[in-house]
């Protein structure tokens, strides 16, 4: 099935998807599994798992996409960047992708590694995100693409109608679905979507949802993404500071209220950044049921 196809004709119901990263450990791996078969209740259409993000090792994505897939019978998502790879590194990596029956990638650039300030493509390698999608289009023909949108225009773009043109490319290079960079503040997300809109970007654009944790927590994450965190959200963070239930609540509280608008102003998905735990989301998604917003 084509990635987009999950999000035609979904009507008031959002086609839901969870994003994994690869866990360090055997028993991080085992944990996460644990929290997944806890989310698959809320009958997700797909799962990702990132690549190469926050120190963990890229065979460790195919691998766990794998596992996922075998173990559960569920359209999967490599993600997938260009940072120190050459053209054919990544035929490589997507020639095993197809061996091991992935259905969908989402094609990255990727940030520099740290300690290096700026992206640079390796020898023989490719420059932006746009590249990697046409030489999977070309050559991986069968490969569903998602690609990654910035509501608040990405950090590095010269303004944010490059940053929109650059988005198109990707689109134009032959892309599916765009998922977006968390934000908090849906205003910013329904801007997005209107300005790509006005430039004839056509295909499904899927709201990135993060629960926050903590304050401590959302405040790095937004720093490193160059996401807003809007002050009325961060002071109630501030009311019990060292209480950790009542951080994790005001994070789940301000995503349910979150996703409810997002589904009301008729987003056809949403994808959780689930930090491979399951209890913020869960608790995000009982509310839509309760609401009526979810039949699972
Ligand atoms: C949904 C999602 C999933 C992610 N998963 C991962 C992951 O698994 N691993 C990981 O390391 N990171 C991940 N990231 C982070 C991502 O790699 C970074 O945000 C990275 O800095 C940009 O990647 P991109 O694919 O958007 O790059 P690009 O689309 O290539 O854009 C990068 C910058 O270059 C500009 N640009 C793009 N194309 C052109 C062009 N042709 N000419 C001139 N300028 C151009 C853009 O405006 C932008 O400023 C993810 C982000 C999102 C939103």
């Amino acid at each position: 099935m084509s990635i987009a196809a999950f999000y035609k004709d979904t009507g008031d119901e959002p086609a839901i998807s969870f994003e994994l990263f690869p866990p360090k450990t055997e028993k991080g791996k085992l944990a996460m599994f644990g929290h997944l078969e806890r989310l698959l209740s809320f009958q997700p259409r797909f799962i990702t798992c990132t690549y190469g993000a926050g120190g963990s090792t890229r065979d460790k994505t195919l691998e766990i996409v794998g596992e996922v897939k075998r173990k559960y019978h569920i359209p999967v998502a490599s993600h997938l960047t260009i940072v120190d790879a050459t053209q054919d590194d990544l035929r490589d990596y997507l020639a095993a992708a197809q061996r091991d029956q992935v259905d969908y990638i989402v094609a990255l650039r990727g940030d520099p590694p740290s300690g290096r300030s700026f992206f640079q493509a390796a020898s023989g390698g490719l420059r932006y995100a746009n590249e990697l999608v046409s030489l999977i289009h070309k050559e991986f023909p069968e490969f569903g693409v998602a690609v990654a949108g910035y509501p608040e225009t990405h950090q590095e773009s010269t303004s944010p109608d490059d940053d929109l043109t650059n988005l198109k490319r990707k689109i134009d290079a032959g892309a599916d679905i765009v998922i977006t960079q968390l934000f908090y503040d849906n205003e910013d997300f329904y801007r997005f979507r209107d300005r790509c809109d006005d430039i004839g970007i056509n295909v499904p654009i899927v709201p990135g949802i993060l629960p926050a944790l903590s304050l401590k927590q959302v405040k790095k994450i937004t720093r490193l993404c160059g996401s807003r965190l809007p002050k009325e959200f961060e002071s109630r963070f501030h009311q019990k500071p060292d209480d950790d239930a009542w951080q994790r609540q005001v994070g789940i509280d301000h995503s349910a209220h979150q996703v409810e608008d997002l589904i009301k102003q008729g987003v056809p998905g949403l994808h959780f950044y689930v930090l491979n735990k399951s209890e913020s989301t869960t608790a995000i998604l009982d509310s839509l049921d309760s609401l009526g917003r979810l039949s699972v």
